[in-house]
């Protein structure tokens, strides 16, 4: 006998809706305030004024990212894709050139190797829900120049597979780690493993001044490149236009990031790690009470320990149950979705990238209409990638924020157990 589910009229497992919010910003406190009125009383908003630039609040937090990471720079920018564009022409990704990026990512991912000029090439990913490394050395072409794994909702990418993948093709390794700041693999800060790595601070993200970003690099050349492509002016605020360390000029589209934006990232760094303590905590708890439950299949995270632990997912035999177990489990209070459900254009799976499935075939822009492409690319498809839709549809997710306690924990293992054992059989 198994007790009847909320969605068939019996009782909840919890009498509210449990629901993860926003992390950086929900609890915005007065040290962070107090670090954006600093900049506003001081009427110093722009970070290269030759007056103070080596104590900007934009500075502060490169050197600060710098000795987290472990990386010899960092760059600030005004947003994460504008970090992907920066390292892609950091890394001289241009026309001619097809980057892979996986099937599941921010639409973001996808439009940055467009803004670069390059081909993005798509990959399947695996039950890590995170790039596929087999699939990546299948779409490698001669025409390959980078890939981008993506670290989604806080899991780690197989990055040991990828690397090796990428060393044997010389390609080179761009990581967006826009949804994982703060999250490690095999003990390394991720962002850390490729020859560049891209973060964000949009609302969305782990901590957040609304907009900005960062890349970050061992690179000189690289970072170089980058800071050009940052900002027009690059040269100029150094006091030479034609700075002997730089052989090549690129003209830069300015994606610096303001004083403003700085002053609360700069805050806000010291709850990054508090934030993913309570947030890995949980998830341990989740997966600790959900981990031998017959018919469900745990997400493959490929570094527990490295896991930002923001969110917590698992697969059903089939796209169909995905949709009544996730539909009642909401009924038992427990806000949750599924990942791939055809009726919502969802911008994180490449068949709803509007650009890619229509609009660029029609376009002068598309980057295999220029003629530095030699490759075979022509256009997409929403079917191109069937295995990562396969487990898209039948992955459910559940978000978690820093509010959610062991409490809540033992309730969605107590949820997911009793959606189980009602629905699977
Ligand atoms: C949010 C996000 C981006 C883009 O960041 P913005 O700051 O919104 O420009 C890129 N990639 C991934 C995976 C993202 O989640």
């Amino acid at each position: 006998m198994c007790a009847m589910l909320a969605i068939d009229g019996g009782k909840p497992v919890r009498p509210t809706m449990l629901r993860a919010g926003f992390h950086g910003s929900a609890e915005i406190n007065d040290h962070e305030i107090e670090s954006v009125l600093e900049v506003l009383r001081a009427k110093r908003l722009f970070r290269f004024l030759a007056e103070g630039a080596e104590a900007s609040k934009v500075a502060l937090i490169e050197r600060w990212y710098c000795e987290r990471l472990g990386r010899k720079y960092a760059l600030a920018v005004n947003g994460g894709t504008s970090a992907l564009i920066a390292a892609l022409f950091g890394v001289d990704v241009g026309p001619g050139d097809e980057v892979i990026i996986p099937a599941y990512t921010y639409v973001a991912t996808a439009a940055a190797v467009i803004a670069a000029g390059a081909v993005p090439v798509i990959a399947e990913i695996d039950a890590s829900l995170n790039m596929d490394p087999a699939d990546l050395e299948a779409k490698i072409t001669p025409y390959t120049k980078a890939v981008m794994p993506v670290h989604m909702r806080g899991v780690p990418a197989r990055m040991d597979e990828i690397m090796a993948v990428a060393r044997e093709h010389n390609l080179i390794v761009v990581e967006d780690v826009a949804q994982s700041n703060g999250g490690t693999y095999k003990g390394k800060p991720l962002g850390t493993l490729g020859l560049v790595g891209c973060f964000s601070f949009q609302q969305y993200k782990v901590i957040t001044s609304g907009e900005g970003g960062l890349v970050a690099t061992d690179d000189e050349t690289v970072y170089d490149r980058a800071r050009m492509q940052h900002d027009c002016a690059a040269r100029f605020w150094e006091g030479s236009a034609d700075h002997p360390r730089y052989p090549f000029v690129i003209s830069g589209e300015n994606y610096r990031l303001s004083e403003l934006s700085a002053a609360l990232v700069w805050a806000q760094r010291e709850r990054l790690d508090p934030i993913l303590a309570r947030c890995r905590a949980v998830k341990r708890r989740i997966v600790e009470g959900l981990k031998d439950v017959p018919g469900l299949q745990l997400q493959d995270v490929p570094d527990p320990e490295g896991d930002c632990g923001i969110t917590f997912a698992f697969f059903v035999p089939e796209a169909a149950l995905a949709r009544r177990f996730a539909a009642a489990l909401k009924a038992e209070n427990i806000a949750c979705g599924t990942v791939y459900d055809n009726t919502i254009p969802d911008r994180h799976i490449y068949s709803h990238w509007p650009f890619m499935m229509s609009g660029l075939a029609e376009d002068r822009r598309a980057p295999w209409k220029n003629p530095f492409y030699k490759g075979d690319v022509q256009g997409y498809s929403p079917t191109q990638c069937p295995k990562s839709l396969d487990y898209l549809g039948r992955a459910i997710m559940i978000f978690i924020d820093q509010f959610f306690t062991l409490e809540d924990a033992d309730t969605i293992v107590e949820g997911v157990r009793k959606v189980a054992q009602a629905l699977i059989r």
